[in-house]
């Protein structure tokens, strides 16, 4: 595809992290030295000093900082599918999602599985004095077959040539990244398993679907699931009938507010849930990917909480040994 040159030369600048890096690398030397003398620690900031040009020119320029505690994420961050999800891939290269049928995280466009046609807009761009290969963006279909499985997914989207660096080479090149609008089936965005009920894994997965399309729709579709969760839990539909009168259909905040007293600590997440759908309802307010991360999180967290049999499983279990005092069984 591209005409331009593989190689660009361009530069990003200094790394930001390096300067960190080299503030770490002085503390940890000065510390080294508290206990000796001015002169010990003024060597130890020269040969700092002397580091810091090898440390610039050796770092490619797109590489993570080296070390910089305030840059890295909190661990608690990492799981969080709003801080890690990923929401593009390149061709040849595995995408960062399970795969629909059975679960591995081995789904791949090969390169010449990706279809991509520049847009109107992009080549009228082309003109501009100031153009560079950034200002491209085409349109992409691409077929992701499953390698551990063979099942295929179907993508489309748009497209993005980004500067890369290749490690192999040793100098940057430019990459297609790929950004889907649409999969089919779409890949699950956390882990279905077998303890949900069908009917509500079967409304997530259309959640699934619809995260790829239309964030507002996706939200609106996990609002249904808290009714089928509430549904499979039997908490009542109907407000009992007056005499005289048909029976009035509870809205889904009551119903939620008449979740038995069991499942009190699921109660805020289905109302957050809930929130979020609303929020997909109404005009003009257009959630973004990230706000139907939040809730694909909830969704997660409050599955397992009203479904896992293991925490009470355990909980039975630890209950049993303690009785006996012991793992054995006592002797008759
Ligand atoms: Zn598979």
């Amino acid at each position: 595809m591209p005409s331009w040159p593989q190689s660009t030369g361009v530069t990003n600048g200094q790394p930001d992290g390096t300067i960190s890096s080299a503030r770490i690398l002085y503390i940890l030397i000065v510390t080294r030295t508290r206990r000796y003398t001015d002169t010990a620690k003024s060597l130890a900031r020269t040969l700092l000093v002397s580091l810091v040009p090898s440390i610039l020119a050796s770092r490619p320029p797109d590489r993570a900082p080296l070390c910089s505690r305030d840059q890295q994420p909190h661990h608690w961050r990492k799981k969080v599918l709003r801080e890690s999800f990923k929401t593009s891939f390149e061709a040849g290269e595995p995408a960062p999602w399970p795969c629909p049928h059975c679960g591995k995280q081995v789904l791949l466009a090969e390169k010449n599985n990706v279809t991509a046609t520049e847009t109107r807009d992009s080549r009228d761009a082309r003109r501009h004095e100031d153009w560079e290969p950034e200002w491209i963006e085409e349109r992409f279909t691409s077929t992701l077959t499953c390698q551990n499985c063979g099942e295929i997914v179907v993508a489309a989207g748009k497209t993005n040539w980004e500067p890369q660096w290749d490690y192999d080479e040793g100098h940057e090149l430019w990459g297609q990244v790929l950004s889907p609008s649409f999969m089919e089936p779409a890949p699950p965005i956390f882990t279905l398993s077998n303890y949900i009920p069908q009917a509500i894994r079967n409304e997530i997965r259309l959640a699934f679907a619809l995260f790829w399309v239309d964030s507002s729709a996706c939200a609106n579709r996990i609002r249904s699931t808290v009714e089928l969760m509430l549904n499979e839990l039997r908490v009542a539909r109907f407000a009992p009938a007056k005499k005289g009168s048909r029976r009035r259909r509870l809205s889904l905040h009551a119903r939620i507010q008449k979740l038995p007293a069991k499942h009190e600590s699921a109660r805020k997440f289905l109302m957050a849930l809930k929130w979020t759908g609303n929020d997909g309802s109404h005009a003009g307010e257009v959630l973004t990917r990230e706000d139907t991360l939040d809730g694909f999180d909830l969704l997660a967290h409050v599955s397992k909480e009203l479904w896992d049999p293991h925490p009470a499983a355990l909980a039975a279990r630890a209950t049993e040994v303690n009785r006996k005092k012991g793992v054995k069984k006592p002797r008759p």
